[in-house]
């Protein structure tokens, strides 16, 4: 079940929040305590879902500050009044007197951390009489969050745990396939009760909560930064529209990332999508790796093969088919040759970073001739050197003869959206230029080419099938390419505040 929790603090916004909420859950928590002043018995009489009633004092991470016995009356008031459910917590459950068929969740917070006695404490709310056991808990590191889930498995009590924090995110949601009670989900950002709560309406359409099970098969992408990561918006859709019992996570990983594999084998992962700082280190929890992985020292895919652990790249063939795709348009004859389409042709690739390396061994794997230019020009040597390249300095780009011009910059991502790494001069017609930038899809390097005559490749190609072919690799099927596009795009225009250029490619 989702419960929203209703942190309005007037009576008529109580209300309008309830009504709301009950669009999108089955039941909602009424935090008294974040109330300035309310109508109990109109509030109850007038819920339009089963409620929670709660009136957390400040020692657990409440907001209600007055006398001990006021806060308590007010519980046993909603009692005498009917509510369905009422939160109390563990240290007071012996001074309610139960009533009626309202069930009590007897409930235990530790804002600090995941106590090491998490099993002792939840036996405590069970022999306390507790119909609904609680414990919620902060996450230091998302391993705590599997002792939950151990909890959670090993209790036949119906049982709320939960992880608090970014870390423990992922709680909120996989609880589910452990038979958590309930998850409390916020109405909308700025209303949570409590830190790393999620909307109902990620919960439901970006995550399909509801449709979690004990079946329901794990993947994640591990990196640190996560909040920002598209990839649960595609893979979940991909997931959804391909009909399979999946979920994907963001996995926010700060420290060991082979200790959090390693910890993660317990739940059983499926897959893993693999970034920022992850994609080298990770490559030590790996039974065998493929290929590229071996030549670049890069990995952005893990797969579950019956609990061996095989770790491929698919950003390499991914960024290497979208460049194909468009010589394919733009030269139909070209793609009948055999070989690549991007044999012999002359590559001018901004950029020296984790992406150009990605590129510069795709394209010279394929017989591409690629310089670099770059910034920093020494880093532009050092991997034109590593990968038999030439280099030119970044001000003298516009010299160069090239079929293809890549930015692998982050120059012209969103905050600076206006920013191009390539002057017009440095654009002719007919070049096909692509962006790896992917926030925005359509950068002012693309608007640019556009104008000039030139063929513009958006980052989005990248992003997509890179992701396509994790799914691939995952799941045996067909990645449904067009819903993972769409389901990008319209993430990024939810998140993007600023305005949005007209659409290319
Ligand atoms: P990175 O390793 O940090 O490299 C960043 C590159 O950008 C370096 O060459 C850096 O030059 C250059 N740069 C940064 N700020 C600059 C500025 N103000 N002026 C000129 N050059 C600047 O990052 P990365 O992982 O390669 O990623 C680079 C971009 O590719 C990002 O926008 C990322 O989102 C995008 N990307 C997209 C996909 C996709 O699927 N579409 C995949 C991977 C990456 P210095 O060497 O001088 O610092």
């Amino acid at each position: 079940m989702i419960c929203i929790p209703i942190t309005a603090t007037t009576q008529g916004a109580i209300l309008a929040d309830m009504t709301a909420a009950a669009k999108v859950a089955d039941l909602v928590e009424l935090r008294l305590d974040f109330a300035r002043g309310y109508d109990l018995k109109a509030l109850i009489e007038s819920r339009p879902c089963p409620v929670i009633v709660t009136n957390r004092p400040v020692r657990e991470g409440g907001k209600f500050e007055g006398p001990e016995a006021e806060r308590l009356a007010v519980l046993q008031q909603a009692i005498a009044l009917g509510a369905e459910y009422v939160d109390v917590e563990l240290d007071s459950v012996e001074t309610i007197r139960r009533g009626g068929r309202t069930q009590l969740i007897v409930s235990h917070h530790d804002f600090e951390k995941t106590p090491a006695d998490l099993a002792e404490i939840h036996g405590h709310i069970v022999r306390s009489g507790a119909d609904i056991a609680k414990v919620a808990c902060m996450a230091s590191d998302i391993r705590d969050t599997l002792r939950l889930f151990d909890l959670l498995r090993n209790t036949r009590h119906e049982t709320i745990a939960l992880c608090m924090g970014e870390a423990g995110a992922i709680s909120r949601i996989l609880g589910r396939k452990f038979r958590n009670f309930l998850t409390f989900a916020s109405l909308r950002q700025g209303a949570e009760s409590a830190p790393g709560q999620i909307t109902a309406d990620d919960l439901t359409s970006l995550y399909h909560y509801k449709q979690i099970g004990p079946d329901t098969a794990i993947y994640g992408v591990i990196a640190n930064p996560v909040a920002h990561s598209m990839s649960p918006a595609i893979l979940n859709a991909a997931f959804e529209a391909a009909g399979l019992d999946a979920v994907y996570l963001p996995m926010k990983v700060t420290g060991d990332v082979v200790a959090f594999v390693e910890a993660f084998k317990a739940i059983d992962v499926q897959g893993y999508s693999v970034t920022l700082p992850h994609k080298e280190a990770i490559i030590a929890a790996m039974d065998e790796v493929d290929g590229i992985v071996k030549a670049t020292g890069a990995l952005n895919t893990v797969v579950n093969r019956d609990g061996k652990l095989f770790g491929a790249n698919t950003d390499v063939p991914g960024v290497m088919r979208a460049l194909e795709e468009a010589i394919e348009f733009a030269e139909p004859q070209r793609a009948q040759r055999n070989g690549s389409v991007l044999a012999e042709k002359r590559v001018l690739l901004l950029g020296a970073g984790g992406a150009a390396r990605a590129l510069v061994y795709g394209l010279k794997e394929r017989g591409a001739e690629v310089t670099i230019a770059n910034r920093t020009h020494a880093r532009a040597v050092k991997l034109a050197d590593a990968l038999g390249c030439a280099v030119i300095p970044l001000d003298r780009i516009a010299e160069v003869e090239a079929d293809i011009l890549i930015n692998t910059t982050s120059v012209g991502m969103h905050q600076k959206i206006d920013a191009t790494p390539a002057p017009r001069a440095a654009l002719r017609p007919g070049m096909i230029v692509f962006d790896a930038v992917y926030n925005p899809p359509e950068t002012r390097l693309l608007r640019d080419a556009q104008e000039v005559g030139c063929i513009p490749v958006s980052g989005i190609a990248w992003f997509v099938n890179q992701a396509a072919l994790q799914f691939e690799t995952w799941t045996h099927l067909p990645a449904p390419r067009e819903v993972m596009d769409g389901a990008l795009r319209k993430r990024l225009a939810l998140n993007r505040q600023t305005r949005k250029p007209k659409r290319i490619n």
